[in-house]
């Protein structure tokens, strides 16, 4: 290894002798970026000003509002979990520390501690946080050799860290003190805690020590989650979103609109579709079969149970098993699909396919169960048995990229209409490097590699390409949609398949008389209709669009002797394909409107006696209040319009628009 290192830094170049700390280069060559900056980075790692550096490269300044502002804030969230660190320790005397990194909007440090930590013990610490901060303690990096640590926290009667320092240490390892605090820690951090401007503790959990080693004896721990950030700002927007993301959690949504529920009774994992959630699924199967269907695509179905050949054939009871459901049916294994794949093979394969019949397009509201462990449940977004908007195209390999084109619209169309403006790209392609991680050969890759990233390219769609992230079977591309508070979500996906097509020899007659390989290719719109609407549910913060919203209408009669009136104009408002009812309870108006609100449903129509007198009805809707009276036929020109337009916004009633003469 060579003495020197070659570093860039403000546009000079300095021949530095290998282990120089950054703070002495700063101070020569760019003393203004001690200030400015909270760190360095060099070739794109982030680095403290105590660190040495030990590579050629570039320093570029970790500023807080830069292009390296996340790398900044990481620091920031590191340094703060120490703090929280060195305030529990301060007050709960005898309480070992775990470990405390940042993550992705935050940091979390461990505790030994058999209690739970209360609302008011977080209050409690975060008080003396701000203490610490505001005394600007420096963040002291310190090397030493692995034992002198050992002893260091063997004194301290830290035991986890000396586990952990025996365990992940060289022979010389790093921590960082402040105060009297010290950690076992290899870095980046801030320079002193001055340099933390606002910080939140959000909430507790209990957690596993060190659970990937998956021992027995590991205690448990008490978690406290936090976060950072370098303007008060920065952080009063992040706690807004988060507490809008709580009101939106499909969870509490699906309870609250009685849209559907988990049910202990039945096990875990398995969603119950109530009728007003039903109604919801319904319009949005509905939607993309008729699409399916004007853009020829065929409807098959499938039974949900076959032996246990089938998934052999397929791979899946091999390489898929621990997933799979399995079930004795005449001393015979079945299996219970996890994929809907295999059953439309069969149906491919019962009759000999010509060049001329292909490509054929077989789409199936595919329901199917996966084994997933009950600890990775959540919600409506990771369930045991859910449905696929699944299709599978046979096709031959020159129709490959018109298919995937094909598909490409449709997602978009899909997106669209459900006011998904936002979205993510990945084209995942295989490592040539890395063959034995695939199956199929380079030719196949490549005429199909080339056809998705044609099909993209054609329709001018920006992703990005991610090298050695296909399926072993074959390329894919994967939507992520952006949701109205900036959150990714999966979304539609278009894969390629090399594989099955040779486990199940599926072939077609070309035009020179001879068989050929059949390309297969697996496409979801939605996903899972699980996940989708438990996004959905999300995105809209339960308040569908008029046209997907279980109930569009809700008439509300102002006293008892508008009740018959209001079952006329509820009646009225069906026959023409609304979803209507009407509040027939009585109460006060003030609580009927109040509850329709929290029911999110579209529209009030309010009746009284002058409503009664002038044949109207009054309008009022869930966002933009109340927009004056109207005779119904006008009202149901209108919802009608925009049911047909499957309108995303809110709209206003518009003056232009009147009832047909
Ligand atoms: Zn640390
Ligand atoms: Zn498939």
């Amino acid at each position: 290894m060579s003495e020197s290192i070659k570093i860039k830094i403000d546009g000079q170049e300095l021949l530095l002798s290998i282990g120089t700390r950054v703070r002495d280069v700063l101070e020569k060559h760019c003393p203004a970026w001690l200030k400015s900056s909270v760190g360095v980075t060099l070739n794109a790692e982030p680095l403290d000003f105590q660190m040495a550096l030990h590579a050629d490269g570039e320093l570029v300044p970790l500023e807080p509002g830069g292009n390296t502002s996340s790398m900044a804030l990481q620091m920031c969230r590191h340094t703060t979990s120490h703090v929280l660190a060195q305030a529990v320790q301060e007050l709960f005397e005898g309480v070992q520390v775990g470990i405390g990194p940042p993550t992705a909007d935050g940091f979390y440090y461990d505790f030994l501690r058999e209690d739970p930590f209360t609302p008011a013990d977080l209050q409690a610490i975060e008080k003396r946080m701000r203490k610490l901060i505001k005394t600007n303690q420096k963040m002291e990096r310190l090397e030493m050799s692995k034992g002198d640590a050992e002893k260091i926290f063997a004194e301290k009667g830290e035991d986890l860290k000396v586990e952990l320092i025996r365990d992940k240490g060289g022979a010389q390892v790093s921590c960082y003190q402040q105060g009297n605090f010290i950690d076992f820690c290899t870095g980046p951090h801030l320079p002193h805690t001055g340099k933390i401007p606002a910080i939140k503790l959000l909430h507790t959990a209990a957690a596993h020590w060190r659970p990937e080693r998956d021992r027995e004896d590991s205690p448990m721990m008490q978690r406290i989650y936090g976060t950072a950030f370098f303007s008060a700002e920065d952080l009063k927007t992040f706690l807004d979103h988060r507490e809008e993301a709580k009101k939106r959690d499909h969870r509490r949504l699906g309870i609250d609109l009685d849209l559907f529920h988990f049910d202990e009774k039945a096990g875990p994992g398995m969603a119950y579709w109530h009728p007003k959630g039903g109604t919801v699924r319904h319009q949005i199967e509905g939607f993309l079969c008729n699409e399916q269907l004007s853009r020829g695509y065929d409807v098959v179905y499938t039974p949900h149970i076959a032996r246990k050949h089938l998934w052999e054939t397929s791979g899946h009871y091999d390489y898929y098993k621990e997933h799979m459901f399995t079930l004795d049916v005449d001393e015979q294994e079945y299996v219970l699909k996890p994929m809907n794949c295999p059953g439309h093979i069969l149906i491919y394969q019962k009759g000999t396919r010509s060049y001329r019949d292909l490509p054929l397009r077989y789409s199936e509201f595919g329901t199917v169960y996966r084994n997933e462990l009950s600890g990775v449940l959540h919600g409506m977004l990771r369930v045991r048995g859910f449905t696929q908007d699944d299709a599978h195209i046979f096709c031959r390999p020159d129709q490959i990229q018109e298919e995937v084109s094909g598909a490409l619209d449709l997602a978009l169309h899909i997106m669209k209409t459900f006011g998904y403006d936002e979205y993510r790209i990945d084209l995942s392609l295989h490592d040539p490097s890395n063959k034995d991680k695939y199956a199929g050969d380079e030719d196949q890759w490549g005429l199909a590699e080339n056809a998705l990233a044609d099909a993209l390219d054609s329709m001018g769609l920006v992703y990005e390409r991610r090298l050695n992230e296909a399926a072993f079977y074959g390329p894919k591309i994967d939507f992520h949609l952006i949701d109205a508070l900036g959150r990714a979500w999966q979304g539609s996906t278009i894969q390629l398949d090399f594989n099955l097509p040779e486990r199940f020899n599926l072939t077609y007659v070309g035009d020179d008389g001879h068989q050929h390989r059949t390309a297969m290719i697996h496409r979801a719109i939605y996903g899972s209709l699980e996940r989708f609407v438990g996004g959905l549910i999300e995105h809209y913060g339960g308040a569908f669009p008029l046209w997907l919203a279980p109930v569009q209408v809700i008439v509300l009669p102002i006293a008892d002797r508008h009740i018959e009136y209001a079952e006329e104009i509820a009646a009225a408002a069906g026959e023409a394909g609304l979803r209507a009812e009407v509040d027939r309870r009585s109460g006060k108006l003030g609580a009927k409107i109040r509850d329709a609100q929290t029911q999110k449903l579209p529209f009030m129509l309010i009746v009284g006696d002058r409503d009664m007198e002038n044949q109207e009805v009054s309008v009022r809707h869930r966002t933009v209040g109340d927009l004056g009276s109207f005779t119904i036929e006008t009202f149901l020109t209108q919802a009608l319009q925009d049911i047909d337009g499957r309108a995303v916004r809110e709209w206003p009633l518009r003056e232009d628009v009147t009832a047909p003469a």
